[in-house]
C-alpha cells in the first residue's frame, strides 16, 4: 500500500489541556471530531507519550482549544515542542489563557473556540487512547477560521534549510516538520513531536 494515501485525510489542530492537583498542562493534538449532537459528544485521540494523556486518563476531564489561523509558530512550539514533564507550558502565557469552571486552562487567543469536556469512555488504541467525551461547556472566541493541518504546513511551519550546520544528514518528518540529524535514521525511530514512525520521514536533499 502507498502510505501516502493517509496524507490525503484532513485534520484540525488543537491544544488539549488538563489539570491534576496544582499541575496544568497541555499538548497539541490533531484528532478531535464531534461524533454525536444528542448528546453533544466528541472523540479525541491522544498519544500515550504525552504527559497530558495521563492527566486526562486520571482526572476524566479536559479542555479543547480549537487553534485558529491566527496562531503563530510560537504557540505550536510552546505546546508541541517541549514536554510538560519538564516545563510549565503556561508560564509567561497568562494574557492568552483563562480557567474554566472545571478549573482547567484554555486558550483565549489564537483560537476560534474552546470546549470543556468530561470523559465518557477510553479505548486503548496501543500507541494512543481514544477518549469519548461529553461537551459540558464552551465558547466561541473568534471568527478566525480554525486552522487545518494543511494550513499549518503551508503557512505556519517555518521553512527548513536543507543544509546542516554540522554537516550531518537530515531527515524531515512529513507530518510535523521535525528534523532529525545524524548518520542514519534508525528504523524504529519515533518522531518526538507527532509520534509518527521513521517511515513518515524523508531525507532533506
Ligand atoms: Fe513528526
Amino acid at each position: 500500500m502507498d502510505n501516502k494515501v493517509m496524507y490525503s485525510l484532513s485534520y484540525g489542530l488543537f491544544v488539549l489541556s488538563a489539570r491534576r492537583g496544582d499541575k496544568d498542562n497541555g499538548c497539541i493534538i490533531n484528532t478531535a471530531i464531534q461524533v454525536t449532537a444528542r448528546p453533544n459528544r466528541i472523540v479525541v485521540a491522544v498519544s500515550k507519550d504525552n504527559y497530558t494523556h495521563d492527566m486526562v486518563e486520571e482526572t476524566g476531564r479536559f479542555a479543547l482549544s480549537v487553534l485558529s489561523e491566527e496562531a503563530g509558530f510560537e504557540v505550536f512550539k510552546r505546546f508541541g515542542y517541549q514536554s510538560g514533564r519538564d516545563e510549565d507550558k503556561f508560564a509567561g502565557f497568562q494574557d492568552s489563557i483563562a480557567r474554566g469552571t472545571d478549573g482547567i486552562c484554555h486558550l483565549t487567543r489564537y483560537v476560534s473556540a474552546w470546549l470543556s469536556c468530561k470523559v465518557v469512555s477510553a479505548t486503548d488504541l496501543g500507541t494512543h487512547t481514544l477518549f469519548l467525551a461529553d461537551v459540558l461547556d464552551g465558547e466561541t472566541v473568534s471568527s478566525a477560521p480554525s486552522v487545518t493541518y494543511a494550513y499549518y504546513q503551508q503557512h505556519i511551519k517555518p521553512a527548513v534549510s536543507p543544509a546542516s550546520a554540522t554537516g550531518k544528514k537530515r531527515w524531515i518528518c512529513r507530518i510535523c516538520g521535525y528534523v532529525y540529524e545524524g548518520e542514519v535514521l534508525p528504523d524504529d525511530y519515533i518522531c518526538p513531536l507527532c509520534k509518527h514512525p521513521a517511515s513518515d520521514f524523508e531525507p532533506l536533499a
